[in-house]
């Protein structure tokens, strides 16, 4: 049985890989900040929290990760944690760009003294790219980073570090280039998440309307589900390199609203509504990747369309809404 370390389990991506890996019979010990948040819901939802081991540790302690991997001994490391919000970032820079900087470093760091075949994934970012040159579009591997927000720069940091403990040291270490990808486990302050939570709230009567800012953005959106097992796959090839994991599709987010409020048999005109306080100071206006290297080389196979997409994010959505009701009772 293979043991992977999981930071940032309690997240989007953290609660999806752990249960694709515990279905690949791996020993899943998952990282947070703090044991007693009660930031559980994810990994409840998906009914693993106690198939999963949790561990508390401080990322920006050097130490806490020597003590984990002399206790666990772990074969692999998906490094998820982060402070993952663009918008957030605006807000809390330095906060981001230290968190999301030193424990990628300490992490690498750590493993190269202790155990240098550990084999470990970086979760980078289409956020390191910044506003490329529509005419270049779509964005693959060998494009120049130039990010155009403090969680781009952390994460374009991140990425570098990486790819030199890859290259000075011969560690196994790959980085997921991974582009916008939703699902029910989405944290409620991403667009996404509000979209969908409030037009269900708006047809349940709960809401009056939706708040959102700019709408004409344009982004290549795919499943979270399905996206997390591409870093199982990156770890698991012969040899350690980065992917672009995307749809190769981008759509604007006012077409992700539209859609959303037909499914659900809402008229948008008359419940969504714009706010200028919730621009950014700098926007990416439209991005979107080629993911045929990752097709290639990791026989990266999706097909979940926009429409479907929208479907199962509702479907999910509905799902969860349910069962937080009954949770929560
Ligand atoms: P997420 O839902 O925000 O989860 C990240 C986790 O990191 C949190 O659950 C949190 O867990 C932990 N964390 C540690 N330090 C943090 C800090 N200073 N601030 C906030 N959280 C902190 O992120 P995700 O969507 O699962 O994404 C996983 C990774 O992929 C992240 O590194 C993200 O930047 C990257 N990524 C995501 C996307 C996407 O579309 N989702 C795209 C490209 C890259 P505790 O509170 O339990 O410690």
């Amino acid at each position: 049985m293979k043991t992977a370390v999981i930071t940032g389990i309690t997240g989007q991506d953290g609660a999806y890989l752990s249960k694709f890996l515990l279905e690949q019979n791996y020993k899943v010990i998952g990282i947070t900040r703090n044991l007693h948040s009660g930031n559980f819901l994810g990994l409840k939802y998906l009914n693993i929290n106690n198939e999963v081991e949790l561990v508390e540790a401080n990322l920006l302690d050097f130490s806490n990760i020597i003590r984990l991997l002399e206790k666990y001994h772990p074969d692999e490391i998906y490094n998820l944690a982060a402070q993952s919000s663009v918008g957030l970032s605006f807000e809390q820079p330095i906060g981001t760009l230290e968190f999301n900087i030193i424990s990628t470093a300490n992490i690498l760091e750590a493993v190269r003294i202790i155990n240098k075949k550990i084999k470990i994934y970086q979760s980078s970012s289409s956020e390191m790219y910044g506003n490329v040159d529509r005419s270049k579009l779509p964005i693959d591997e060998t494009f120049i980073l130039h990010p155009s927000s403090p969680y781009g720069i952390s994460k374009a940091a991140a990425h570098w570090i990486a790819v030199n403990y890859r290259e000075a040291y011969d560690m196994f270490i790959s980085c997921g280039i991974l582009f916008n990808h939703e699902s029910v486990l989405r944290r409620p302050n991403f667009v996404t998440k509000k979209i969908l939570t409030s037009a269900i709230k708006i047809k349940n009567s709960e809401l009056d309307y939706l708040t959102v800012g700019n709408t004409s953005i344009r982004r290549d959106w795919g499943y979270a589900p399905e996206y997390v097992k591409t870093m199982w796959k990156m770890l698991n090839s012969d040899i350690p390199d980065d992917y672009v994991i995307c749809t190769g599709e981008a759509h604007e987010l006012q077409e992700f609203v539209d859609k959303v409020f037909k499914k659900l048999k809402l008229d948008a005109k008359r419940v969504v509504k714009r706010d200028q306080s919730l621009f950014r100071p700098v926007e990416l206006d439209v991005i979107y990747g080629n993911p045929s290297k990752a097709r290639r080389k990791l026989n990266w196979n999706y097909k979940i369309s926009f429409d479907e997409l929208i479907d199962k994010l509702i479907e999910d959505e509905i799902r969860y809404d349910e069962w937080f009701k009954k949770f929560i009772r």
